[in-house]
Order: C-alpha cells, then sequence, then structure tokens
C-alpha cells in the first residue's frame, strides 16, 4: 500500500485532511532553513495564537490588577474551567473528572497522596521497567515515606529475555500472582523509550480484580492516543501539558479523577484552598470542604500564564478532535515504519533493531530505533541534515511524527538521510 518514492509522499500529503494545520506553528529553523522536528514528544511546537492568549492575559493584569479575577475577559477565578470540555474530550473523561493543574510529578505525588494507602498486607506499587527517570523517584519516595522499602516494595515488570517489549500477559500475570499486595498500578500509558503503548483497559481490569488501584502516566499519551479514561474505569491519570500537548516548556499538567471519586471528601488527600468548594471559597473558613469533582483536588490559584499557552493549543486539538488526529498519526508511524523495514530488509549488515512494536495498536506517533553501531554518528549526521530527533544514552534514537504538523515528505526525508553513506 505504502511506497518508496518522494512522488508517493507528496500525494499522501496533498490528501492529508490536516495539512493545513501545520501553518498554525512555528517551525523551528536551523541556518534559515526549517527543521524536520521530530521531538514534539519532547516538547511539541508553538502554536502561533499562544503569544495573543498570553497578551489577553498580561494586558488585563496591566489595566486591571486584582480586578482581573472576576472581570477580565477570561475571569482568573475560574480560568482552569475553560479545560473541562476540551481535555475531557481528549482523553474520554466526564467534564468534573479533569482538571488542568501544577506540573506533572507534582501531580503524581498528590495522586499518589490520595490513592496510594499502603497497609502491612497491601504495600507495593507496580510499575513498567524502563519507566520514565521522575516516575521512579516519586514512587520509591512514597514508598518510604510510608515507612516501606522500595526493594521490596516496588515490582518492575521487564521484558522477557532477549525482547525489548513488555508482554501485556506478563503484566497481567505479575498481577494475578502478586495483586493481594499490591497497593497500586501506576504504568505509563505510553513508555516514553520504547514508544509502547498499553492496553490501559485490560491492565485496569487486572488491577481491580485483585483491589488495585490503578492509575497512569499519560506524559507520552494525551494528544497522541485516542483514549477512554472514564469507560476504561482508570482510577486516576495525569499528564503533562509540553509534550503533544504544545504547551510549552514546563507547561501546565492535567489530571483525570474517576467519577466514583469525585464527591469523597473522606478519601485523603493533600488539600489546598483552590480545591475548597468553589461557592464557599471566599468565605475564608477553617475545616475544608472539596469541590465535587477533579478541581476539588487543586492546591493553588490558577498559573494563568502557562495555563494561556494551554488554552491556544487545546483549541487546536478540540478543533481537529483525537479521532482525526489518531487515523493520521497511524498512516504517518505506519508510512515511517515501512520505509525504515525497506531499507533494513535490503541492508547487507544490520544497522538499527525498531524497539518500538509493529502493532498500530500498541503505539503513538514515536518509532525508538536502536542503534547497533555508529548510533551517536548517524544521530549527529541527522542534527547537520536539519532533522530534530532525540539520542538517549547509550544508543536509541528517537523519532515522533506528530500529525498536527509533521508531513510524510518529511518522513521521507528523513529516511533518505538515515541510510545515506555516512
Ligand atoms: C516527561 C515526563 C515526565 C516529566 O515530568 P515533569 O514533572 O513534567 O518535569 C514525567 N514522567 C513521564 C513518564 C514523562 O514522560
Amino acid at each position: 500500500m505504502y511506497k518508496n518514492d518522494l512522488d508517493f509522499a507528496q500525494s499522501l500529503d496533498k490528501a492529508d485532511p490536516l495539512k493545513a494545520y501545520r501553518s498554525r506553528f512555528f517551525i523551528p529553523k536551523t541556518h534559515e532553513k526549517e527543521v524536520v522536528y521530530f521531538c514534539g514528544n519532547s516538547l511539541g511546537l508553538q502554536p502561533k495564537t499562544v503569544k495573543n492568549h498570553i497578551d489577553i492575559e498580561l494586558e488585563d493584569w496591566a489595566n486591571m490588577g486584582v480586578e482581573g479575577h472576576f472581570e477580565g475577559r477570561n475571569p482568573w477565578f475560574g480560568y482552569h474551567k475553560q479545560f473541562e470540555g476540551p481535555v475531557s474530550r481528549l482523553v474520554g473523561a466526564l467534564p468534573h473528572e479533569v482538571v488542568v493543574m501544577n506540573a506533572l510529578t507534582v501531580n503524581l505525588h498528590l495522586l499518589m497522596a490520595s490513592f496510594y494507602n499502603p497497609t502491612p498486607d497491601r504495600y507495593k506499587i507496580l510499575i513498567e521497567g524502563s519507566a520514565f527517570p521522575s516516575d521512579y523517584y516519586a514512587v520509591e519516595s512514597q514508598i518510604r515515606n510510608h515507612g516501606y522499602n522500595p526493594e521490596s516494595s516496588l515490582i518492575e515488570v521487564i521484558p522477557r529475555e532477549g525482547e525489548l517489549i513488555i508482554r501485556i500477559e506478563d503484566l497481567v500475570d505479575v498481577i494475578k500472582k502478586e495483586g493481594k499486595s499490591i497497593a497500586l498500578i501506576l504504568i505509563g500509558g505510553v513508555n516514553y523509550y520504547t514508544g509502547q503503548a498499553f492496553d490501559m483497559e485490560a491492565i485496569t481490569k487486572a488491577g481491580h480484580e485483585f483491589g488495585c488501584m490503578v492509575g497512569f502516566d499519560l506524559a507520552h499519551a494525551t494528544g497522541n492516543l485516542k483514549m477512554k479514561l472514564h469507560d476504561w474505569d482508570v482510577d486516576f491519570a495525569a499528564w503533562c501539558g509540553y509534550k503533544y500537548l504544545n504547551s510549552g516548556p514546563g507547561g501546565v499538567s492535567g489530571v483525570f479523577i474517576h467519577e466514583k471519586w469525585a464527591n469523597s471528601p473522606e478519601h485523603p488527600r493533600l488539600a489546598g484552598w483552590w480545591g475548597y468548594k468553589e461557592s464557599d471559597r471566599f468565605k475564608m473558613e477553617k475545616g475544608f470542604k472539596p469541590e465535587y469533582g477533579a478541581a476539588g483536588w487543586q492546591l493553588s490559584n490558577a498559573q494563568i500564564l502557562p495555563m494561556a499557552a494551554h488554552k491556544a493549543s487545546l483549541e487546536i486539538f478540540d478543533e481537529v478532535g483525537i479521532d482525526a488526529l489518531q487515523k493520521k498519526s497511524d498512516q504517518l508511524t505506519g508510512y515511517l515504519e515501512f520505509l525504515l523495514m525497506e531499507r533494513m530488509n535490503k541492508q547487507e549488515e544490520k544497522n538499527f533493531t525498531i524497539i518500538t512494536p509493529t502493532d498500530p495498536k500498541q503505539r503513538g506517533a514515536q518509532i525508538s530505533l536502536l542503534a547497533l553501531k555508529n548510533g551517536k554518528e548517524l544521530f549527529n549526521k541527522l542534527t547537520s541534515n536539519h532533522i530534530i530527533a532525540d539520542w538517549r544514552e547509550p544508543n536509541v534514537i528517537r523519532v515522533a511524527p506528530v500529525p498536527l504538523y509533521n508531513t510524510f515528505e518529511e518522513v521521507y526525508r528523513f529516511v533518505e538521510v538515515l541510510f545515506d553513506k555516512i
């Protein structure tokens, strides 16, 4: 179905219903030349409307000072509420199941304060092997803070000997074996390193059969994959805003908390005034009464400037819709895989292996290449040819063709350069 030639790549671009979206983003340049930007899984590109949205808030602050909380064009008091619609549509949630606040690792801690409640019989946390370092640090410190030891309390599921990705059946087997002692299952919806997407519904189901809490770190999944967090009965999730969500460096994070926890003031949580029942917040009374839903987990008043950037980006996602994005993404990453396989099959000496699963259901907009030799030289060659990918020690090149702004022609050019003689 795919062809390895430039005309074909260009014809896919011509037929792409999302092709106009590229012009809504600033494409970085090196030496006056637009780069091929395949790092949208690390820091998404800037929507051109970001500046306008931030300017509105700067002007209202300049012109109104504190009155902006209630009189601004987008009153800051309820600024976060603008995100309920677009974010819930993006992750498959009910509007009151999501809130935008803080940064990702902070939110992971807040969520663990609520959903990791170890007892002497049930105290373990299960994560996927090669999880993002911040997630390791967060879960290990949570375990220690509760007086347990990560050596005996942290379970990592890893690929089988000689394999590169985790088999879902192995993950489920561990849950079956250890489930009764597991307090929390916390998995990256898409692993940042391998690009493997996990079957979140199956993991949630398996965990719940044994009474475990099940949460997901969706840093690499939100804005990348279509999800149904509510229907899958996921207990909680969090993600950052600056990867596929294009909301700028250090951008705000999003949180999902299932409706079944929405109205349980007795459930443990770390509270702050912005999570207080909205109608009574300014009575400034003692005794915390949470707002209904995920909003009741807020601590501080909203970070308006980064949220304005987030708003600009979410407008684009809401316009495109995750179905259309997922469709193009499958095709774009599928084309990348096809071209890589074509070249690799023709090579006398193998240079690469693809780590990322070949099953489109088990991946998003990313392919991780394991370089078998000269990895760093190959990566440097990409950079000097205006291609921005991501290098992970000791020998992995991560490539993320993002459906909102990358093209089939860019995918084609990338593979041409990669397989050019050094
Ligand atoms: C990017 C990423 C983070 C980063 O955490 P911040 O708190 O936003 O700095 C954490 N976990 C995962 C899985 C990530 O991919």
